[in-house]
């Protein structure tokens, strides 16, 4: 008996191996933060993101991303051939201003948790295509959250299956 111990102990930690391997997200030290915030938020508002979590590859910073007057790319998400997200990417520049790098993140991390699209092209709110002021959304930001996740598809999805079970249990 004393002899199986060892055994299976290296098969224990041989198969933890694979499974970590198979499931890691390499998430970049300044964006842990905030990730860690809006997973909070999606536990508030019971949004599942443990399974979305592992489709990603990487949640980066990148100095790669267009810099320009009028066309800087502050983050995006980037897709795979099937059009599925793979990776979180935000531009270096964001993190200059913590403010800003909170709204940018919690904007391309909905557009992957939360199922978002755009709301529109230039407004105060976070899922905007561009911001018209960073200051306005920073400060009204528990509003901004708030209405980030109770508009959201993936909030909205789920109310639906709720209800749906309701009418079936009042049936
Ligand atoms: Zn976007």
């Amino acid at each position: 008996m004393a002899n199986k111990c060892p055994l299976i102990l290296v098969f224990t930690i041989f198969f933890n191996t694979i499974i970590f391997a198979q499931k890691s997200v390499d998430i970049d030290g300044r964006l842990q933060p905030l990730l860690t915030d809006f997973f909070a938020q999606c536990d508030k508002y019971g949004i599942a993101y443990n399974e979305k979590l592992f489709q990603l590859k990487t949640i980066d910073i990148l100095n790669t991303l267009p810099l320009s007057e009028n066309g800087s790319v502050l983050g995006k998400v980037v897709r795979n051939s099937d059009g599925e997200i793979e990776s979180i990417v935000i531009n270096w520049v964001a993190t200059l201003d913590n403010e800003i790098l909170k709204i940018v993140a919690f904007h391309e991390f909905a557009h992957h948790f939360l199922d978002y699209k755009h709301t529109c092209e230039d407004c105060n709110e976070i899922m905007a295509v561009q911001n018209r002021s960073y200051f306005d959304v920073a400060r009204d930001w528990e509003n901004q959250v708030e209405q980030l996740f109770i508009t959201s598809p993936a909030y909205l999805s789920s109310r639906q299956t709720t209800s749906m079970v309701s009418i079936e249990y009042v049936n």
